[in-house]
């Protein structure tokens, strides 16, 4: 095991491998208040990457209902419970989140999936894990809009409700793919070192040709985000539709654009970029960079389970209305600092805000003009002023994408034909 930073927990922890970091990262941002589940995203990946005999069950883009949903079922209670185990009631975080850039959420003191050896057997013996059973893989939006879902029984309704101090009963959508994580579980149990790395966008893949279908991937990645098929016997996982990235895609004009799933988003709440690394693993400093800004700045995002350990490039708005409780375990202790900039945002995060899905192109770098001042008001006891600011989203080559207002233009329908736009 070697000892490698992970700025996520706020320490250094274990891994099988040297830390070694990309020129630049592949990463991204939802904003889960605004997801509407309507699977756009799903279908815009599975009709692109996995429509084939063999990969029925695979959905590397999928969005579950929390709390009850998951795909496959229960995965992150699972693998919390084992940690859990692992470490019995030492899966804290100290410190508190602060601007320091080594530990912006405190510290994570318990144990991650690489650290936890006393669970580990001598048949994964690198990364703590489960194997999902086939019947986990079946249903990939079980218990979805269902508040009051019985635990672990399925198809069957809780009679009596749940009672929770923000919403009495409540659910929310959690949009997922790979993270394409800087300490990847996936790759750190393979065998065969047929994962890899690439060292221009830290894009996880699986090399097909090298992988025999051990399913160690499977059974150590903590978000299960790589499927075995088997029909070909090996591995398969999200590719972050690299084609595109690159800016192979014939629409792209050469220029790097978002995945499908990003670009097939209804309700606008993706974003993805890629995101500068320094050689010791941090985000170099980018400060107009969307991504940059919303996860170092406005600290407005926050990683998936960062205490699994994988530090994942997966960023999340986390939604207002759920007990805080649950969303620090999921999101870390940065919840209650992101969730109030989110619903009291300045000027600058409104206006970024407006970026999300104006173009499939990814965005580089925003430039924001000011605009005149259009709405004043005091509302929950605090002073909100608006403005009516231009941002301008700028692309790899430097060049315009597209520049959009905070105020929502209105179109009127003619008279003339008012069935029609
Ligand atoms: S989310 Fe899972 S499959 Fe994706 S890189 Fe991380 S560990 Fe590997
Ligand atoms: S397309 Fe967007 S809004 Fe629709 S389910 Fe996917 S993430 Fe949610």
């Amino acid at each position: 095991m070697a000892k490698v930073h992970n700025w996520q927990i706020g320490r250094e922890m274990n891994y099988p491998y040297a830390q070694a970091f990309p020129r630049r990262q592949f990463a991204f941002v939802f904003n889960i208040n605004r997801c509407i589940a309507c699977q756009s995203c799903t279908m815009a990946c599975k009709s692109t990457w996995t429509f084939s005999k063999g990969q029925e069950h695979m959905w590397w883009a999928n969005v579950e209902t929390k709390p009850y949903g998951g795909y496959p079922q229960f995965w992150d209670a699972k693998i919390l419970d084992l940690m859990e185990k692992a470490n019995p009631g030492n899966q804290q975080w100290s410190g508190k989140p602060s601007d320091d850039k080594q530990k912006p959420y405190g510290q994570f003191d318990g144990k991650t999936i690489f650290e936890a050896q006393n669970m580990l057997t001598p048949d994964s013996a690198r990364v703590l894990g489960y194997l999902p059973t086939d019947e986990e893989w079946n249903s990939p939006n079980i218990f979805e809009d269902n508040p009051v879902g019985k635990k672990g029984v399925r198809n069957e309704l809780d009679k009596e409700g749940t009672a929770l101090p923000e919403h009495k009963t409540w659910f929310f959508y959690l949009a997922r793919i790979c993270n394409h994580c800087s300490y990847p579980a996936c790759l750190a149990a393979c065998p065969r070192k047929a994962i890899y790395k690439r060292p221009e966008d830290g894009i996880v893949l699986i090399d097909q040709k090298e992988c025999r279908g051990y399913r160690k991937c499977v059974e150590a990645c903590p978000y299960k985000k790589t499927m075995y098929r088997g029909n070909t016997r090996v591995s398969e996982k999200c590719v972050a539709c690299y084609p595109r990235v690159e800016g192979k895609d014939p629409e792209s004009d050469g220029q790097p654009m978002e995945t499908r799933c990003m670009a097939a988003c209804i309700g606008q709440i993706r974003m993805q970029g890629l995101v500068k690394m320094n050689n010791d693993g941090s985000w170099a400093e980018d400060r107009y960079n969307p991504l940059y800004y919303m996860v170092k700045v406005a600290k407005v995002a926050l990683p998936l389970y960062p205490q699994f350990g994988t530090e994942p490039n997966g960023y999340y708005i986390p939604p207002r209305w759920v007990p805080r409780d649950y969303l620090k375990q999921m999101f870390g202790p940065g919840v209650d600092a992101a969730i109030e900039r989110y619903t009291n945002p300045d000027r600058e995060l409104l206006a970024v805000l407006q970026l999300f899905r104006r173009s499939n192109r990814i965005i580089f770098r925003y430039e924001i003009k000011e605009g005149p001042k259009i709405y004043e008001a005091t509302l929950r006891g605090r002073k909100v002023t608006l403005y009516n600011d231009t941002v301008i989203a700028y692309g790899q080559n430097g060049k315009e994408i597209f520049r959009t207002q905070v105020e929502e233009p209105v179109h009127v329908r003619p008279n003339k034909h008012a069935n029609s736009i």
